[in-house]
C-alpha cells in the first residue's frame, strides 16, 4: 500500500482548496451549503438534540439567521423565520395554529393566494374559514367558536386601502386566546410594526418590498414572543402537551417564545420552504435601504394620488393618504411616516380606459408584482381578482375601470409624465364649471 500522500484526481475534486481561510468579512457571506461539519460527536449530538450551532441549512443557515435577526428586530419581534415566499409564510403561520376541526376568522379583503389557500387547500386540512368585514368589530367577536385558533388579516387591504385597526382586533382575540395574525406586506415594519399594537404574528412577503428590486422571492414569519400558556394554552394543545416521546411540551421548553420556537422547529422544516441563502443574500441587502425606499415610494405615491384624483378622467382614486379616503384619520394614526406605495384608482372610462392605460404607459412596467423600485401597474378585475364575484370585487373596490399601481422610486415628474401621455385618448368628465 503505498503512503496516505498525495489523494486521487476524485477526491481532489471535491476537497482540493475548500479550507475556508479565516476571515471577517463586512458583508454577510453567501453560505451556500446543504450542510455543516460537526467539530465532534458531542457537538453533532447537541445539535440534534437542542439544535445548536448549524448543521442543515433547511433547519439553520448563518446568512439566513443573519436575515431573521434583522427583520424581528426591525419588527419589534422575539424572533424571525425566513420562508421561500410570502405564500409559504402564510401557509406557516397558519399551519402553527390550526390543525383538522380547527377555524380561522379571516379578513375578506386578502390576498388573493391566501384566499385561494384558505377555500381550496387548508380547508381539505380540515381548517375551516369564517370571512368577515375587517372594519366591522362586531363581525371579528361574533364569528369567534372554541375551535377558532386565529385571526388574519392584511395591514392594507388591496384594492381599497382600507387600514386594518391592529390594536382593537387584537383585543378582541386576546379577550379569548386567539392570535391576531397579520400581513404586513404592503406596509413594512418602517411604516407599521404590529406587534406593537398586540398582534401576535406578523407575516411578510419579502419578495416586495424588504427585497425591493423584484429578483427573489422570499416571506418571513415574525413571532412576539408574548405566548401566554395560561391564557391560551386550552386553543393550542400542540404547544402545551407533552411531546410524541412524553417529553416537556413547547411551552416548558420556551415559556412566552412557545409559538416562535414550534414555527421554527416543527413547522418550518417539516413543511419544508426553506430559502436559498443566496436569496435571503439578496433580501437582506434590499432591507438595508428599506427606510430609504420606502420614504420615497410613499411620497411618491402621495403626489401620484393627488395629481390623478384631480384628473377628469379619473372616478376614484383609493390612496389612505388622500383626505377624501373614508380610513384616513385611522392611517394617520397607524401611519406616521407614510401611506406606502400600492394602491388604485377607477377610471370614468370602464374597462376599455383601464386597457388603454396599462397598455400606454412606457416607464411604468404592466406586470404583476408590487413593492419594486420601479413602478407597476395591474389591471385587478381581470387578474388579481378575477376569481371573485361582480360583488364581492365592488366591496373590494374593484371596478372594471380600476387599475393598480404600485408606485416606485422614479423621478416623481417621470412617473407623472407616463401616465399623462398613457391618459390621452381616455374619456374625460365634462369640466364642472368652478366657483372661486
Ligand atoms: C405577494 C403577496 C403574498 C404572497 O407572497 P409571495 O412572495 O408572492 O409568495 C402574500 N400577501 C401579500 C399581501 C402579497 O402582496
Amino acid at each position: 500500500m503505498a503512503a496516505y500522500a498525495e489523494p486521487g484526481f476524485s477526491t481532489r475534486q471535491v476537497h482540493a482548496g475548500s479550507a475556508t481561510a479565516p476571515a471577517t468579512p463586512r458583508a454577510t457571506p453567501i453560505y451556500l451549503t446543504a450542510g455543516f461539519t460537526f467539530g465532534d460527536l458531542d457537538a453533532s449530538a447537541a445539535h440534534f438534540g437542542t439544535g445548536s450551532g448549524f448543521g442543515y441549512t433547511r433547519t439553520g443557515n448563518p446568512t439566513v439567521q443573519a436575515v431573521e435577526e434583522r427583520l424581528a428586530s426591525l419588527e419589534g419581534g422575539d424572533q424571525a423565520v425566513l420562508v421561500s415566499s410570502g405564500q409559504a409564510a402564510v401557509t406557516v403561520a397558519l399551519l402553527a395554529l390550526a390543525g383538522a376541526g380547527d377555524h380561522v376568522i379571516v379578513s375578506e379583503h386578502i390576498y388573493e393566494g391566501t384566499r385561494g389557500l384558505l377555500l381550496d387547500n387548508l380547508v381539505r386540512l380540515g381548517i375551516e374559514t369564517t370571512f368577515v368585514d375587517t372594519s366591522d368589530l362586531d363581525a371579528w367577536r361574533d364569528a369567534i367558536t372554541p375551535r377558532t385558533r386565529a385571526f388574519f388579516a392584511e395591514t392594507l387591504s388591496n384594492a381599497r386601502n382600507d387600514v386594518l385597526d391592529v390594536a382593537a382586533i387584537s383585543a378582541i382575540g386576546r379577550e379569548h386566546g386567539i392570535p391576531l395574525v397579520v400581513d404586513s406586506t404592503f406596509t413594512t415594519p418602517y411604516l407599521l410594526r404590529p406587534i406593537e399594537h398586540g398582534a401576535a404574528v406578523v407575516v411578510h412577503s419579502a419578495s416586495k418590498f424588504l427585497a425591493g428590486q423584484g429578483a427573489v422571492l422570499g416571506g418571513v414569519i415574525v413571532d412576539d414572543g408574548r405566548f401566554d400558556a395560561a391564557a391560551s394554552g386550552h386553543r393550542f394543545p400542540h404547544l402545551v402537551q407533552t411531546d410524541r416521546l412524553g417529553g416537556a411540551s413547547f411551552a416548558e421548553k420556551h415559556g412566552a417564545r412557545a409559538r416562535g420556537a414550534y414555527i421554527r422547529e416543527s413547522v418550518a422544516p417539516r413543511f419544508g420552504p426553506a430559502p436559498s441563502p443566496l436569496n435571503a443574500f439578496l433580501i437582506g441587502q434590499g432591507i438595508e435601504t428599506l427606510s430609504l425606499r420606502v420614504e420615497r415610494q410613499s411620497q411618491n405615491a402621495l403626489a401620484v394620488a393627488r395629481w390623478l384624483e384631480a384628473r377628469p378622467e379619473v372616478e376614484r382614486v383609493d390612496y389612505v393618504g388622500l383626505e377624501s379616503h373614508p380610513h384616513f384619520a385611522l392611517g394617520q394614526r397607524y401611519l406616521t411616516r407614510g401611506s406606502g406605495s400600492v394602491f388604485t384608482v377607477t377610471l370614468r372610462g370602464g374597462l376599455e380606459a383601464a386597457r388603454h392605460v396599462v397598455q400606454s404607459v412606457r416607464l411604468i412596467t404592466h406586470m404583476t408584482h408590487l413593492g419594486d423600485v420601479r413602478s407597476l401597474v395591474l389591471h385587478p378585475q381581470s387578474t388579481s381578482h378575477s376569481a371573485r364575484t361582480v360583488e364581492e370585487r365592488e366591496r373590494a373596490g374593484v371596478f372594471p375601470g380600476t387599475i393598480r399601481l404600485s408606485i416606485g422610486i422614479e423621478d416623481i415628474a417621470d412617473i407623472l409624465a407616463d401616465l399623462e401621455q398613457a391618459l390621452v385618448g381616455v374619456p374625460a368628465a365634462e369640466r364642472e364649471t368652478v366657483v372661486l
